[in-house]
């Protein structure tokens, strides 16, 4: 899942291309079982605010 849009990485100083940091869904549901819920605001940020990472040196970009 790469992208042909491009922003701005800190680390690299440059414009990159970046992807999606992938979410297991089903680790997810096992971690907010586990933690009664309380992983459940962590899973759903994940799910609606993936982080992007840097296609150069794959360091998340804020
Ligand atoms: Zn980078």
């Amino acid at each position: 899942m790469t992208n042909t849009e491009t922003v701005r990485c800190s680390r690299c100083g440059k414009d990159v291309t970046y992807h999606y940091h992938p979410v297991n869904h089903g680790k997810q549901l096992l971690l907010s079982v586990v933690t009664l819920g309380l992983w459940l605001p962590v899973w759903l940020c994940q799910a609606f605010c993936p982080t992007k990472l840097c296609d150069q040196c794959n360091g998340p970009i804020w």
